[in-house]
């Protein structure tokens, strides 16, 4: 049976508003998805913290900057 690693989780997590899904990451991308969005891991940190986490966003970041910045 496989354990969920919340707390290894959380240091890969860059979510800056810290709600109670930080770590619990089925949840979070369940959460975002409903609302056609992205996870806050899905963006730079300059853009995370804007709140904005649409999809149009995601993809207008990576146009701008490329992939390298999700490594
Ligand atoms: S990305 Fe959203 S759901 Fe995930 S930890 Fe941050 S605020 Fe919570």
């Amino acid at each position: 049976m496989r354990t969920c690693t919340v707390e290894k989780n959380k240091q890969n997590c860059n979510c800056s508003f810290g709600c109670g899904k930080c770590g619990v990451c089925c949840e979070c991308l369940s959460y975002h998805r409903r609302r056609g969005e992205l996870p806050g891991c899905y963006f730079p940190a300059d853009i995370e913290s804007g709140g904005n986490r649409s999809v149009a966003n995601f993809l207008s970041v990576l146009q701008q900057r490329g992939p390298g910045y999700l490594k």
